[in-house]
C-alpha cells in the first residue's frame, strides 16, 4: 500500500527529533492522517497520543451501551476498497468494542503503531517564528518539533464534569462516560444515579438498568430519541457491502450528512396528514438517524419540524406507562433534531421497569452531592454510584486545553475568547502550518465523522504535497478569508433550525462561560467538500504561502 519511503527523523541540535509533522491524537483522524503523510508523502511523522492505545473516542468511551449512531457499513475509512471489503461488520450499529477492533485492525494493517507515542499528552505547542517550526511539549516533559502540526484531537474528547458542590465528599464511586474504566463497572445490587439524557445517557440507561438495584435518571432537558432498531447484518447485506464498496463511498460523498442516505425531497407541509403519518411510521419502524431525512423541510421550517416533533412525542407517550414520567419525557424545549438527535435501544421502555425512576432536575435542580447521594431542591436520592453522562466541552475544548501559541507568542485561547475563528475549520490566521482536522467551522459533528475526517486529512496531505512541490515553507489563511468564512458558518446555521436550540452544545451552551457561537459548518458535507476542492484548485484561494 505504501507509495513512498518514510524518512527516519534526524535529531536537531536541541536533541528532539526533527520531524516533518506532528499529529496530536491517534483516533480515526490521527491514524488516517499519519497514513497519508507518512506512507503517501514519505514524511517523517510522530503521533502523540494521551491514551494507552489507538481509537480516540472509541478508546475512552467504554460506558455500558456505547455504540455508534452511524450505520457500520458507512462508518469507517473508504479510501481503500480493499479495506472496506476485508472488514466484516456484524451489526447495523456497531458497539464500542467492535469499532475499537476495527481501528486496531486499521492500525496493524498499515503498520501505524511504530509512529505513535502512547501515554503522551500534549500540554503545549508553540510556533517558533525564527525556525518556522512547531515546538511541542508533552505533560511528562518530552519535546518534539516539526514544520507542520496537525491536531486530530476529536470534537468530543474534553469531558464536561459539571461543578456540583460536594462531589468530593461523595463516598460512592463516580464516573464520566467519556473516561470509563477499562475493567468496567459492576452495577449489580447498586443504587445508580445517571446525570444526563443526551445521546450517551440514552444509550447507557437501559443497559445500567438491567443489573442495577435501582437507576435514577436525573434529567434536565428531555430530548427526542428514535429507536435504533439495531440488528445483526444478514449475509445478504454483508455481500451487498462487499460488492458495492465504491457505491457506498460515492453515496457518503454525495449527501449533506456523509451518511449513505439523502434527505427526502418530499416536504412535510405539502404532504397530506395521513400520508405524512404513514411516512413517519415507516421511518420509525426502520429506525436510526435516517428518521430525520423523512422530509426535506424538517430542519428548515418550524411548522414542518413540529410534525416530526409531535410524531415522536406521541410515540413516547404511547410507550411510557406512567403518565407523569411520560409528561416529563415529552416536555421538550427545542425543535426535533435541533440538538443532536439520539437513537436508542429501549430507552423509553426502560422507564416502565420497577427499578427505574426519572428525576426532573429542571423542575427541582441538583443542589449538592452529599456523602451518600444527590440532593435536589425536592429531596435526597441515596446512591452508590453516580454516572456523569454530561457531555463535552465540544470542538474548542480539546484544542484550548493545550497551550497553543502562534506567531509572536499569540495565544489561541485569546483569539477564540469570543468563539472559535478559522478558515474552513482547517487553519487559523496567525498560526502558520497548523491544521485542525474537523476543527470548528467545518461540518465535523454534523456529519458521519469518518467521512469528514477523510476529507480533511486528504485535503491537508494534498496541501502539504503542493507546498513541497512548489518549495513553499509556510501556509496560513488571510484574515479576510477567515472573517468571510465565519460569516458563512453563521449564515448556514441561521438557514436551519439548528441555531434555534439555545441549550445545544453546538452553540457551547452546555459549558458555563463558553461563548455562544454556533461552531460547526451546517451547509452540508457535499457542499463543503466542493468548497475546499475549489479553494485548492484556485491556487489555495484565501491562504497565504511564503517560501
Ligand atoms: P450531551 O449531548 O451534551 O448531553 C449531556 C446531558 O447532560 C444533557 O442532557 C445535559 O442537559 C445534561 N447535563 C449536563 N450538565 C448537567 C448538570 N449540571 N445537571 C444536570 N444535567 C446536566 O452529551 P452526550 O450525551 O455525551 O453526547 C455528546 C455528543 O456525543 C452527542 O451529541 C453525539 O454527537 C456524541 N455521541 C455519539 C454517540 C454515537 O454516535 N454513538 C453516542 C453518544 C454520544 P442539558 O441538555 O440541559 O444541558
Amino acid at each position: 500500500m505504501n507509495s513512498a519511503t518514510t524518512h527516519d527523523p534526524e535529531s536537531t541540535p536541541g536533541g528532539s527529533p526533527a520531524l516533518d509533522a506532528i499529529i496530536i491524537g491517534a483516533g480515526l483522524a490521527g491514524l488516517y492522517q499519519l497514513h497519508c503523510l507518512r506512507d503517501r508523502l514519505g514524511l517523517s511523522v510522530q503521533v502523540l497520543e494521551t491514551g494507552g492505545g489507538v481509537g480516540g473516542t472509541w478508546y475512552w468511551n467504554r460506558y455500558p451501551g456505547a455504540r455508534c449512531d452511524s450505520e457500520s457499513h458507512a462508518y469507517g475509512f473508504s479510501f481503500s476498497e480493499e479495506l472496506m471489503r476485508d472488514w466484516d461488520w456484524t451489526e447495523r450499529f456497531p458497539e464500542q468494542k467492535e469499532i475499537l477492533r476495527y481501528i486496531d485492525h486499521f492500525a496493524d494493517r498499515f503498520d501505524l503503531r511504530r509512529s505513535i507515542r502512547f501515554n503522551a499528552r500534549v500540554s503545549a505547542a508553540h510556533y517558533n517564528d525564527a525556525t518556522n517550526r512547531w515546538e511541542v511539549r508533552t505533560a511528562s516533559g518530552e519535546s518534539f518539533n516539526a514544520k507542520f502540526l496537525i491536531t486530530a484531537v476529536g470534537c468530543l474528547s474534553a469531558a464536561n464534569v459539571p461543578t456540583i458542590a460536594g462531589l468530593d465528599s461523595f463516598q460512592g464511586q463516580w464516573y464520566h462516560t467519556g473516561q470509563w474504566p477499562h475493567e468496567g463497572v459492576n452495577f449489580a445490587g447498586k443504587r445508580v444515579g445517571l446525570i444526563g439524557t443526551g445521546s450517551t445517557g440514552i444509550q447507557a440507561a437501559p443497559v445500567i438498568a438491567e443489573t442495577a438495584q435501582h437507576l435514577s435518571v436525573f434529567q434536565r432537558s428531555p430530548t427526542y430519541s428514535v429507536p435504533a432498531r439495531n440488528a445483526p447484518w444478514t449475509a445478504e447485506f454483508k455481500r451487498y457491502v462487499k460488492e458495492n464498496a465504491a457505491e457506498i463511498r460515492r453515496a457518503t460523498h454525495a449527501t449533506p450528512s456523509g451518511h449513505p442516505f439523502a434527505n427526502s425531497e418530499r416536504l412535510a407541509l405539502q404532504t397530506p396528514p395521513h400520508e405524512r403519518q404513514a411516512i413517519y411510521e415507516a421511518a420509525w419502524r426502520k429506525g436510526g438517524v435516517e428518521f430525520r431525512t423523512a422530509f426535506g423541510d424538517i430542519m428548515l421550517n418550524k411548522e414542518a419540524n413540529d410534525t416530526a416533533a409531535e410524531f415522536v412525542r406521541n410515540k413516547i407517550l404511547q410507550i411510557v406507562k406512567d403518565p407523569v414520567t411520560a409528561h416529563k419525557l415529552t416536555d421538550i424545549d427545542h425543535p426535533y433534531a435541533g440538538k443532536r438527535p439520539p437513537v436508542d435501544t429501549d430507552y423509553y421502555e426502560t422507564f416502565n421497569r420497577d427499578n427505574v425512576s426519572l428525576v426532573d432536575v429542571r423542575a427541582a435542580p441538583i443542589e449538592e452531592i452529599t456523602a451518600t447521594g444527590i440532593r435536589t431542591r425536592d429531596g435526597h436520592y441515596p446512591l452508590d454510584i453516580i454516572v456523569f453522562a454530561t457531555g463535552y466541552d465540544a470542538l474548542t475544548g480539546p484544542l484550548l486545553r493545550m497551550d497553543i501559541r502562534g506567531r509572536s507568542g499569540r495565544l489561541l485561547a485569546d483569539d477564540w475568547k469570543d468563539g472559535p475563528r478559522s478558515y474552513l475549520g482547517l487553519q487559523m490566521e496567525g498560526f502558520p502550518n497548523l491544521f485542525t482536522i474537523t476543527g470548528p467551522g467545518s461540518p465535523s459533528v454534523l456529519t458521519n465523522m469518518p467521512v469528514a475526517i477523510e476529507q480533511h486529512s486528504d485535503w491537508i496531505a494534498d496541501c502539504i504535497a503542493h507546498m513541497r512541490a512548489q518549495g513553499l515553507e509556510r501556509i496560513e489563511p488571510q484574515a479576510q478569508a477567515m472573517g468571510d468564512w465565519m460569516l458563512k458558518v453563521t449564515e448556514a446555521a441561521s438557514a436551519t433550525l439548528l441555531s434555534t436550540a439555545t441549550t445545544s452544545w453546538y452553540l457551547g451552551a452546555n459549558v458555563p462561560g463558553k461563548p455562544r457561537v454556533f461552531m460547526p459548518y451546517s451547509g452540508g458535507m457535499a457542499r463543503y467538500r466542493k468548497i475546499c476542492a475549489d479553494v485548492a484548485t484556485n491556487g489555495y484561494e484565501g491562504f497565504r504561502f511564503s517560501s
